[in-house]
């Protein structure tokens, strides 16, 4: 058996030699939510993916990474926009473009061969050159031996092996990674990570340029040439940062570490607001980072005790409460929005009000935290003017939830209003009855 089957470029990849492999202009996607109203998950994305370069692309969770990926692959039209692949407008899937999914979507009643052979199948290979091309990526990937396997037999490290390995046996131009590794042990996903990369700088492959869909900042770190930060509400490509530095990366170099904060930052950094729409304004003064108080609590304590003494570097902080990123970025937004943290540099710190805050008894704590929340979370003010202009000091929550859903989906509303709630009462600003659904001022002492 010879690598060379997977050498031989897919025909499409030498239509052109244009440098520009997938190319994405003003791609927009709306979803119907499931109360009916319209859901804007992409606005305006400009993305080029260059021949020869591994692009990472970061994002939260929610942010619309998996619609845009699954744009460029052909398996979802763009409202608006132009998708071309090689200059050549993409209406449907393309042969040079591979996909692989982060729950390895293995058939669990199919062989590791069989599973592998089917887009082949598909594209009407005939047996024995599925077979061969198929035992051809089997190997590559290090799986030699397992092809009878059931996907029950294997780990989670290996199952992915079979989903890259039935990615490659297209013989792609283009290989979309959606969050491959985030489903693996860390350990295991640092081991594959890296066979890929040895993969593609051995050039075994055609593979011309790589994709990979990750929250993970390190991995994105570790492997890209080019790192794209993806906003949230509208998802659109925010901001880029050039990785220079030869492949052979390790987390102990210092440009690695410096890179890595500087991602965090930019993560962190408080989206410029191009967009002055009145619903832009509104969702902006209203949707508030899901954090929990206890949460908040908790990070500050970390941030303000030993070792860190009031500043952190974001990793390092990460790795000490045994937290991922997606757990902790509405954390630090949070803090940041009340004013009790400040970040630059991937470094977060407390401001001198947060300072005050950790060294104050708890009924201070509240007290500050109430009056930051007036200054800095319309939502809260809102909530709290409007319950004072009240006789009653009592109001449904139903004209809160009307506003919030000028806006959001139903069930977006419910957890903003949640989340305002949580801070509220916590911040002695105003209390809610959960069983009369009525926000109502705090009984004077
Ligand atoms: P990410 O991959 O960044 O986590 P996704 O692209 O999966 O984000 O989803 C972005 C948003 O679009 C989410 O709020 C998700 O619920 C919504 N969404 C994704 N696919 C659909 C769909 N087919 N119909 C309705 N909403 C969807
Ligand atoms: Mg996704």
């Amino acid at each position: 058996m010879t690598q060379d089957t997977l050498l031989e470029a897919n025909p499409a990849a030498d239509l052109t030699k244009s440098k520009s492999l997938i190319h994405l202009k003003g791609v927009s996607k709306n979803f119907r939510t499931a109360d009916g109203s319209e859901r804007v998950v992409l606005e305006g994305v400009d993305f080029t993916l260059k021949d020869g370069e591994i692009v990472a692309l970061l994002g939260k969770s929610g942010s619309g990474k998996s619609t845009l990926l699954r744009i460029m692959a052909g398996l979802l039209p763009a409202d608006k926009g132009i998708v071309k692949y090689r200059d050549q407008q993409l209406f449907g899937p393309a042969r040079g473009i591979a996909m692989v999914f982060q729950s390895f979507a293995l058939f669990p009643w199919l062989t590791v061969q069989q599973n592998v052979e089917l887009g082949l199948e598909a594209q009407g290979v005939s047996k024995e050159a599925r077979a061969e091309q198929a035992e051809a990526a089997i190997e590559m990937i290090g799986l030699a031996g397992f092809e009878g396997a059931l996907p029950r037999e294997l780990s989670g490290g290996m199952k992915q092996r079979v989903g890259i390995a039935r990615a490659l046996v297209m013989k792609p131009d283009v290989l979309l990674m959606d969050e491959a590794f985030s489903a693996l042990d860390v350990l295991t996903g640092e081991t594959l990570r890296n066979d890929m990369l040895e993969l593609w700088e051995s050039k075994k492959t055609p593979m011309k340029g790589i994709l990979i869909v990750s929250h993970n900042i390190e991995e994105a770190v570790m492997m890209a040439d080019r790192i794209l930060i993806f906003s949230s509400d509208p998802g659109r490509v925010r901001a880029e940062i050039k990785v220079s530095l030869p492949r052979e990366r390790s987390e102990e170099m210092p440009e690695v570490r410096a890179l890595i904060d500087e991602v965090y930052t930019q993560m962190t950094a408080t989206p410029v607001e191009v967009d002055t729409t009145e619903t832009s304004a509104q969702n902006q003064a209203y949707r508030l980072p899901e954090a929990e108080i206890s949460q908040m609590e908790g990070l500050l304590e970390m941030l303000a005790d030993e070792p860190f003494n009031g500043r952190a570097d974001l990793p390092k902080l990460a790795e000490e409460a045994g937290l991922s990123d997606d757990d902790l970025f509405p954390v630090y937004e949070a803090l940041r929005l009340i004013g009790l943290v400040h970040i630059e540099h991937g470094d977060i710190h407390l401001t001198s009000l947060g300072q005050r805050y950790c060294q104050a008894d708890q009924a201070f704590r509240k007290h500050l935290f109430g009056q930051q929340l007036l200054q800095n979370v319309p939502l809260a003010a809102r909530i709290h003017h409007s319950l004072k202009m009240e006789k009653s000091g009592e109001i449904r929550k139903e004209p809160f939830l009307n506003l919030l859903e000028e806006f959001l989906s139903a069930e977006e509303a419910k957890q903003m209003l949640e989340v305002a709630v949580e801070w509220g009462r916590y911040g002695e600003m105003y209390e809610y009855n959960y069983h009369t659904g009525m926000l109502k001022l705090p009984d004077a002492e």
